[in-house]
C-alpha cells in the first residue's frame, strides 16, 4: 500500500489522472478504509469530554534570553508586571501546558470553531503582542539565504518544542505594529518564514494607539495601515484579528469599535473578525452562547505566586471548567444538561451524553 501511495505522489508531481486514483482505491484493504472508531458514552464519561468548556488564550510580549535567577522578580518575570519573561520561564510554561494535557491550536481556528485536538486533551492558544525583536530574533542568513533564528527567542523555543513533542501542534499568533519585528533588513523574510512554518500574523495597530484617545478616522488609519503593510508582504496569509493595544477601548460599545471591526483606509475595506482584550481569564468555547469573537479575553502569561489571575491561578480554575475534546472537530460533545448553552453557529453535529 505504502509503495503505491509513494508512486502516486510521484505521479502527482506531473499531474494526477483519475485512472491513477482509481487504481489506488482498488488496492485499499478493508482495514484501511474502515471508519474511525465510534466513541461511546462511556468514552465521553471516562475522558470527561466538555466541548463547552473554557479555552485559555495566553498573552505574551517579550521573551528575554535570561535565566529566572537573573531577574529580581518572581518566576521569570523580567518586569514588575510580568509582561516581559525570561526564555527559561517560557520553556517552563510550554512544558507545563503540555504536561497538563493542553495542545495548541491557532487563534484563527478557535474563532472559526475549528478545534482539532485529540480525545481527552484541551486546546490552548499562544499570542504575542508588540512585534518585539526577541519574538523572532534573526542572527543572520544561511547559505540558502534563509533566516537563522536565535534558539532562545520565542520562535526559537517554540521550534524546539515542535521537535520535542510531535503532538503539541506548535503554533502562535504574533500581533505586530507598523515596525513589524523591528529588524528592517529581515522583516519581509521573517513574515514569510512565519506563515510558511505554521504561525500567524495579526494586527496590533500602526503606532500602538490607545483607541479611546483618537477619532474614527485615526482609528481606521491605525488598523488599515497595518493590514496594508501585511497585504504587500504576505497577501491573504495574515489573520484579520486585532489585538487592542492596552486592551482599549475597554467597552465593546465604544464608538471606535465599529471602525476597528470594519475599516476603510486608502480606498480599501478591511473586515476584522476578532478583537482581543488584555483580559485576565480564559474564554468561552466558540460553541457557547457566551462566545463573542468581537471582544475576546486573554490570560496574562506571568507568574504572581498563584494569585491575581497569573498562570498558576488560571490553570487551577480551568481544572473544573476547561474544554475537553472528543477528538473530532466536526462534533460538539457535551453533557445532556449543558445542551441548552450551545449556540451552534458553525452547524456542527451535537452529541450529548
Ligand atoms: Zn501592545
Amino acid at each position: 500500500m505504502k509503495k503505491i501511495l509513494i508512486l502516486l505522489c510521484l505521479l502527482c508531481t506531473f499531474g494526477c489522472s483519475s485512472k491513477e486514483v482509481e487504481e489506488v482505491k482498488e488496492e485499499k484493504t478493508e482495514e484501511e478504509i474502515k471508519e474511525p472508531v465510534k466513541l461511546t458514552s462511556e468514552d465521553y464519561v471516562n475522558n470527561n469530554v466538555n466541548e463547552l468548556g473554557e479555552v485559555p488564550i495566553m498573552m505574551y510580549h517579550g521573551i528575554h534570553d535570561k535565566k529566572n535567577s537573573d531577574t529580581e522578580y518572581t518566576g521569570g518575570n523580567v518586569d514588575k508586571d510580568g509582561y516581559q519573561r525570561t526564555s527559561e520561564a517560557f520553556r517552563n510554561d510550554l512544558e507545563f501546558y503540555y504536561n497538563n494535557g493542553y495542545r495548541m491550536i491557532s487563534l484563527d481556528d478557535y474563532v472559526d470553531g475549528n478545534i482539532d485536538v485529540e480525545l481527552g486533551k484541551s486546546p490552548i492558544i499562544i499570542t504575542f503582542d508588540d512585534g518585539l525583536s526577541n519574538n523572532i530574533k534573526v542572527t543572520g542568513l544561511d547559505s540558502n539565504g534563509d533566516i537563522i533564528i536565535d534558539p532562545n527567542s520565542a520562535v526559537g523555543i517554540l521550534e524546539e518544542f515542535k521537535h520535542k513533542y510531535k503532538d503539541y501542534n506548535v503554533t502562535a499568533t504574533f500581533f505586530v505594529n507598523g515596525g513589524l519585528f523591528g529588524q528592517p533588513e529581515y522583516n519581509e523574510k521573517i513574515l514569510k518564514w512565519l506563515v510558511n512554518n505554521g504561525y500567524d500574523i495579526g494586527n496590533h495597530t500602526y503606532s500602538h494607539v490607545n483607541f479611546t484617545t483618537v477619532g474614527s478616522e485615526e482609528s481606521q488609519k491605525e488598523v488599515g495601515s497595518v493590514y496594508e503593510i501585511l497585504d504587500k508582504i504576505i497577501p491573504n496569509q495574515y489573520v484579520n484579528i486585532v489585538a487592542l493595544p492596552f486592551g482599549s477601548p475597554y467597552n465593546i460599545e465604544h464608538d471606535n469599535m465599529k471602525y476597528i471591526l470594519d475599516t476603510n483606509y486608502n480606498g480599501k475595506n478591511y473586515k476584522t473578525k476578532s478583537a482581543l482584550r488584555v483580559g485576565w481569564k480564559a474564554e468561552s468555547s466558540p460553541f457557547s452562547k457566551d462566545f463573542n469573537p468581537s471582544f475576546l479575553k486573554r490570560i496574562r502569561a506571568y507568574d504572581n505566586n498563584g494569585v491575581e489571575f497569573d498562570i498558576e491561578m488560571n490553570f487551577k480554575l480551568l481544572e473544573n471548567t476547561r474544554y475537553i475534546s472528543d477528538g473530532d472537530k466536526n462534533t460538539i460533545v457535551v453533557k445532556k444538561d449543558k445542551e441548552s448553552s450551545i449556540n451552534n453557529i458553525y452547524n456542527k453535529e451535537i452529541i450529548t451524553y
